[in-house]
This record gives C-alpha cells, sequence and structure tokens, in this order.
C-alpha cells in the first residue's frame, strides 16, 4: 500500500501487516527471487509453512531483499504428523533453523487433523511456545466454529487468529462474525480465489468503472472489512498492483457488490473432512516426505 501499513494489533505489542505475500505452492526453486523481490518493493508479512517445503528459501528471499530481517513478518504452521505435544516442539525447531533462529512472529496449526492428534495438546503446545518466548503469537487455520469452542473450553488462551479460506464466493460471515466477538483476526486465505475473480463480469464491470484491476477491488473488499491478506504472485507487476490498495475506498453499495456468493463457493476441503492428512494449497493431499 502506499500509506504504510498500520497492521493489526495482536496483542503484547505484536503488529500483523494487513498486507503479505503468500507462497503456498510455489516452487522452492522460485520462492527466494519472489520474496526478495517482494520485500524490495514494499511487502512486509511472509505467510509460509512448513509443508510448503520452501521455509529455507523465504529465508533467503528476505535476507538478499536488502531490509532488515526483523522488519518482515514472518508466519508458519505445524505440519501434518507433528501434532503431538513434544512433536509440535520438535517441529518448530525444523522451521526455526530453516527460517532463522527468532524469525517466526507467528505459528499456526495448519489444520485441525483430529485423527493425528487431540488439537487441544497441538495447542497447548503453540502456547507453550509463545510463554517460552520462541514465537512472539499464535493462532490457528482451518478451525470452524466447533473446533474454536473445543479450544475456548480448554482454558487456554484464545488464538490471536484463525487464517481461512475466504473470498467473493465463500464469504464465511458466521465464522468472522464469532471471530469478531472473540477477539480473533480473521486472516483470509485464496484472496483471489485462487485466479477465478479475474472471470467475473461483475467485478470486471466494478473494476472498470473505479479505473481499478479486479485485485485491487477485491483486495480492498477484503482491507475494508478487517481482513488480513496475503495474496500469492511470482509476477512484478501483479505483485505492484496488489500493494497499490491505499488510495482509494470502496462505498457500502461496491462493498455489497463484491459478495458473489455461489452455491458451492469453496475451492478447499471442509476442515471437518481433512482428519489425518492435509491437503497442499494446489488441492492435492500430501504429506512433507523429508519430515516423516
Ligand atoms: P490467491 O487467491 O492468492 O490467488 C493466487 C493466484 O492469483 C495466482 O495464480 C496468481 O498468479 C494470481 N494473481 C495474483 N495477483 C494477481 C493480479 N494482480 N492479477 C492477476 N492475477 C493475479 O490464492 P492462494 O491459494 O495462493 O492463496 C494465497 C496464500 O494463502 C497462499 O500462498 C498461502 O500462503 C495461503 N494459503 C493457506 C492455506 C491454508 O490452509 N492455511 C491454503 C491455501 C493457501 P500470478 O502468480 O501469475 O500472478
Amino acid at each position: 500500500m502506499n500509506e504504510p501499513d498500520q497492521g493489526v494489533d495482536l496483542g503484547l505489542g505484536v503488529r500483523l501487516p494487513r498486507m503479505g505475500l503468500g507462497v503456498g505452492g510455489l516452487e522452492p526453486e522460485r520462492t527466494g527471487a519472489v520474496v526478495a523481490l517482494a520485500v524490495s518493493m514494499g511487502y512486509r508479512h511472509v505467510d509460509t509453512a512448513q509443508m510448503y517445503g520452501n521455509e529455507e528459501e523465504v529465508r533467503r528471499g528476505v535476507e538478499d531483499s536488502g531490509v532488515d530481517p526483523s522488519s518482515v513478518f514472518i508466519t508458519s504452521k505445524v505440519t501434518t504428523g507433528r501434532h503431538r505435544y513434544d512433536d509440535v516442539l520438535r517441529g518448530f525447531d525444523v522451521s526455526d533453523s530453516r527460517l532463522g533462529a527468532g524469525r517466526i512472529d507467528l505459528y499456526l496449526i495448519h489444520w485441525p487433523l483430529p485423527g493425528v492428534a487431540d488439537y487441544v495438546e497441538t495447542w497447548r503446545a503453540l502456547c507453550r511456545l509463545r510463554d517460552d518466548g520462541r514465537v512472539r503469537a499464535v493462532g490457528v487455520s482451518n478451525f470452524g466454529i466447533p473446533q474454536l469452542e473445543v479450544l475456548a473450553a480448554s482454558g487456554l488462551p484464545t488464538p490471536a487468529v484463525n487464517q481461512v479460506e475466504l473470498h467473493p464466493y465463500f464469504v464465511q460471515t458466521e465464522l468472522t462474525e464469532y471471530h469478531a466477538r472473540h477477539g480473533i483476526v480473521t486472516e483470509a486465505w485464496a484472496p483471489l480465489a485462487q485466479g477465478r475473480v479475474f472471470d467475473d463480469p461483475v467485478l470486471e464491470d466494478l473494476a472498470s468503472e473505479r479505473g481499478r484491476t479486479v485485485s485491487q477491488i477485491v483486495l480492498r473488499w477484503h482491507l475494508q472489512a478487517g481482513r488480513v491478506v496475503f495474496p500469492k504472485s511470482t509476477n512484478h507487476v501483479r505483485l505492484a498492483q496488489n500493494l497499490r490498495l491505499a488510495d482509494f475506498s470502496l462505498s457500502e453499495d461496491e462493498m455489497r457488490q463484491v459478495v458473489r456468493p455461489q452455491h458451492d463457493g469453496r475451492l478447499g476441503p471442509r476442515p471437518e473432512d481433512v482428519v489425518e492428512e492435509m491437503p497442499d494449497p494446489r488441492g492435492d493431499s500430501v504429506l512433507d516426505d523429508r519430515l516423516r
């Protein structure tokens, strides 16, 4: 954004930039160059995960950008098979060494995976990592209201964020209202519906009326609704476009027009159907063999 991104307060002095770069599904060979370019252009937040297999390349990209690494907010996530308490702590050490000791700002449970371990146990381990000062904030991803209620009943701290699929075709109103009531920040994965927004005539019309691109309209819609986003792009022009969101705003009517609910707008699996193995961001089901 042209104006400084003030970020969202996660408590204890931690500020999460609202705009970031997602590197899910980005091949390791390309990740370093894309991250270095994005950070040099002004991105200050990178969303990765142990499962993406590109944490070392994220670190190299940040280092190569010429920007102070401590000014770039890094999120990573617990991977499949590392959900039991001691496994979480060991799995965190792997990500911590790949990303650079002490460089993970936010650590998330990637999917609840109740078939691997009790996710309350997983959450307890994340809270310990935060209490020990290994990570600045902790949260979850792909949790629905029932799973968040289980965490609430455990007496453990509330997750700072829940990272969920959210875009114009799948707006998750009930879940985001729950987040708002409980002080949980909504992070939207697939904010551009993995490219589907670009074929939408209503969004195209709105964009041309405003003299913006479809991506700018949709990303501005997310930010105005108070969400955190990290669209993925590997392209210089599109990375720049996605950052230019501060010099316009959408009216209430335009905010409503961006919502394009469809009968089956969800792109990823329903979290309750993912029990033992998490899907990768391209929709395939994978395990990171190097971590077995
Ligand atoms: P996005 O909604 O970010 O869409 C990415 C696609 O949009 C790419 O094909 C990209 O192509 C294209 N694109 C980006 N900007 C523009 C633009 N300005 N104009 C035209 N096309 C554009 O999908 P993602 O699935 O990548 O989601 C973002 C991030 O969310 C991931 O990278 C990952 O970090 C996270 N995620 C988390 C999940 C979870 O379970 N927690 C699951 C899935 C994603 P191009 O590169 O050619 O520009």
